[in-house]
């Protein structure tokens, strides 16, 4: 580092160059990128930085406290169960989000999971690929107009999947305990309380919610056997707030028509699970908030968070944890 920074940067993971010429602008401020490291490797490195961004790598506790000039972490996205929360709040230590620059890609994911379902995307190129053209009298497509939606969780994304269902003549309920039904209701939706009550009667099922105790598994065996057998189920949110074992069970045993995921229990799954072997899922590798539009999105509110945060002047919206902000 120069005798002219005076704050030094770990960007664990690297981000898009948009993001990168904002941070290598300032002359104050020095970096070291490294990718993909271990819990040791991270351990040796941090202890003098002022900020830190990351992608997916784990910045659990005992690594927090050892950052002894830490002032910000950003994180490139929005979840971040890869964060130890608590940490961060005992040192006052504020946790940066990308908001919603993927909020939109997250939901156009989840649009095309639920067309690619619904028309049998997947099935049908393979189908006219092997000359099986008679597949088209098969009548195994669906329209979503009509179809009754059940959005859990009414947040950045959950609305933007919400406000898509609607323009393709969708029904769309929403459950979230935490939003006033007026704010749904003006939305043009229905507020639902009791969702669980609701799903005989839901023909798509999406959930949108963080993964947390309340949250893991909250779409279980007991909820896929309440839904319809023609049912679909989406997951672009966090694997393991849909059971995966049940829901590998409920689309063996056609209790539902199938999934749409972009998240797994375990990333990437492994070879042997039995989700990759099923015809009745469409699946993606983590991919639904990473698009050419929001890499750019990310990488630059990641970069601008972290400077911020060292300038003390972080946007609260950005903040996880703002009660930290305050003295
Ligand atoms: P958000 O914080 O804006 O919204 C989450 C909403 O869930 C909030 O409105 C909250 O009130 C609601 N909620 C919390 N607990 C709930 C519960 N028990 N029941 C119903 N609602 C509940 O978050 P977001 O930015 O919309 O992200 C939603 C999810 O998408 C997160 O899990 C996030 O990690 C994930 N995500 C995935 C990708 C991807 O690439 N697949 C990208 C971005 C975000």
């Amino acid at each position: 580092m120069s005798g002219e920074n005076r704050y030094k940067l770990l960007i664990v993971e690297p981000f898009h160059a948009e993001g990168m010429k904002l941070i290598k602008a300032r002359s104050d401020v020095a970096y070291e990128i490294i990718e993909a490291p271990s819990e040791a490797e991270l351990m040796a490195r941090i202890r003098d930085v002022d900020g830190v961004t990351l992608r997916t790598a784990r910045l659990p506790a005992a690594v927090i406290e050892r950052a002894e000039r830490l002032k910000v972490v950003a994180r490139h996205g929005v979840g971040y169960d890869n964060v130890d929360l608590e940490a961060l709040n005992r040192r006052r230590i504020p946790l940066a989000i990308t908001a919603d620059a993927n909020a939109i890609s997250v939901a156009e994911h989840a649009m095309f999971l639920m067309l690619a379902l619904a028309k049998r995307g997947v099935a049908n190129d393979r189908a006219t690929r092997e000359g099986s053209w008679a597949v088209r009298n098969r009548l195994d497509r669906v329209d979503l107009y009509g179809q009754h939606v059940l959005v859990i969780g009414f947040g950045r994304i959950g609305r933007e999947v919400a406000l898509r269902c609607e323009a393709f003549g969708m029904q769309v309920s929403v459950h979230d305990p935490y939003v006033g039904h007026e704010s749904i209701g003006r939305a043009g939706h229905h507020p639902v309380d009791d969702f669980r009550a609701l799903l005989p009667e839901v023909d798509v099922l999406s959930v949108h919610v963080p993964l947390n105790g309340e949250t893991s598994h909250m779409i279980g065996a007991v909820e896929l056997a309440a839904l319809p057998a023609h049912a679909l189920v989406l997951n672009v949110s966090r694997g393991g707030i849909v059971d995966e074992t049940a829901l590998i069970e409920a689309l063996r045993t056609d209790q539902i028509r199938g999934a749409g995921l972009d998240v797994f229990e375990d990333e990437p799954p492994a070879r042997d699970n039995p989700l990759l072997g099923l015809d009745n899922v469409v699946l993606s590798p983590h991919a639904a908030g990473l698009t050419q539009q929001s890499a750019v999105r990310m990488a630059v509110s990641t970069a601008r968070n972290v400077l911020a945060g060292l300038d003390g002047t972080l946007d609260p919206a950005m903040v996880v944890n703002r009660a930290v902000l305050g003295s």
